[in-house]
């Protein structure tokens, strides 16, 4: 790496980790580190049960619960949950969940500068960031604040043991995404890239033990310190073409969050490769095939990912569309973005074929 003979600026949020398997348990320990008493718990619906779970860790520092956290952070639901956090004068939120329940979270501390002890159940990375999406009137809006960066994280590999197998994987590569990204991000420092590096090392060795034993906690401990790492560069650092197409593709087509980074990350990391190979050159290292999209595709393949848009709900006539989005407002990319390149990716990633090389 060049970095010495760069300048670069590097940023880290003040954060505290708590890693283990059964380290959730000392949710009530943290509480009173921070000097908190009044906590909200919050969850989606179907993981009410958690919400229950901690509660019996909290005893009377739980003074109420929200459950009904949703995909994309819908403003109403945040109101919802702010009001109520307002009502309990709850000082803290306790989000126990993936992305969707972390952005409730975030939404009520930016409405409310409440602190937050998030449990992470999935690998999205979302705890690990000052950024949050929002929904409202079907347009969604991405802010970042250190008002939304989480105070606390508790890692516990018991909980991502119950992600079921094919959410595993595709929440795995949502968090490769962020790393494969971070790489060649404009704002990129030594210490992002050394996490980058071996977040995707992580989920390198540890994805297939998963798939071999799913609630193994030594090899689901390892996917969650690989989802910790590739969290912290997209809190670092800034994306590209592959959010941009996720972002699109999710936002004006309502494809699914996870699986639509897993089907485009191959072919965006492809396409900007050809414009960057130093920096993917550890992407080539890892997962081989000469290539860093072509090493990804095999991998993903072999995890069993999804690997074609069309099987997402994008059909052949909504490519010419995506492109144009997608190619509109221009952003920084390594490679420049041209119609021609998008929609010849978006045709590869639609009909599930390996990327160009
Ligand atoms: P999610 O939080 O929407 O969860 C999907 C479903 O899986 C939910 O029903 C949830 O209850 C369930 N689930 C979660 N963990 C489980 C477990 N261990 N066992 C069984 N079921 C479980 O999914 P996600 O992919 O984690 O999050 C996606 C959202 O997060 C998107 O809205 C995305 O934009 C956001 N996100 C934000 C950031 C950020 O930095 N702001 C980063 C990544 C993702």
């Amino acid at each position: 790496m060049s970095f010495f003979r760069e300048e670069f600026t590097a940023r880290s949020a003040a954060v505290r980790v708590r890693f283990g398997a059964g380290i959730r348990k000392a949710v009530a320990e943290e509480m009173e580190t921070l000097g908190l008493s009044r906590a909200l718990i919050l969850t989606t619906p179907p993981q009410s049960a958690m919400a229950d779970e901690f509660a019996g860790y909290l005893g009377a520092r739980a003074v109420g619960r929200f459950t009904g956290a949703a995909m994309h952070t819908p403003v109403d639901v945040s109101e919802q949950a702010t009001a109520l956090a307002r009502e309990l004068q709850a000082d803290v939120v306790v989000a126990v969940g993936g992305g969707s329940t972390t952005g409730l979270g975030k939404a009520i501390a930016l409405r409310t500068d409440l602190p937050q002890i998030v449990v992470p159940t999935t690998y999205a990375g979302s705890e690990a960031t000052g950024i949050l999406g929002q929904t409202e009137n079907g347009v969604k809006t991405t802010l970042t604040s250190p008002k939304v960066q989480p105070e606390v994280i508790l890692y516990d590999a018991e909980l991502v043991a119950t992600l079921p197998v094919a959410m595993t994987v595709t929440s795995a590569l949502n968090a490769m995404a962020h790393a494969a990204e971070g790489l060649y991000a404009r704002d990129r420092s030594p210490l992002s890239s050394l996490m980058a590096v071996e977040g995707l090392r992580a989920f390198r060795d540890s994805l297939p033990k998963v798939m071999a034993a799913p609630t193994d906690p030594a090899g689901r401990g390892e996917t969650l310190y690989g989802a910790w790492l590739c969290g912290t560069v997209l809190g670092q650092v800034g994306m590209a073409l592959h959010h941009k197409l996720c972002h699109t593709l999710g936002g004006s087509f309502d494809l699914p969050h996870a699986e639509t980074h897993a089907v485009i990350l191959p072919h965006a990391i492809a396409y900007n490769a050809v414009a960057v190979p130093d920096l993917l050159a550890p992407v080539t290292d890892l997962f081989g095939h000469g290539n860093a999209g072509l090493g990804l595709w095999h991998f993903a393949k072999d995890a069993g990912a999804p690997m074609a848009l069309r099987d997402l709900g994008l059909t052949q006539s909504d490519l010419d569309r995506a492109t144009d989005l997608a190619a509109a407002n221009p952003y920084w990319n390594p490679r420049p973005v041209t119609r021609d390149g998008i929609r010849s990716l978006l045709q590869a990633a639609w009909s599930g074929a390996a990327p160009a090389v």
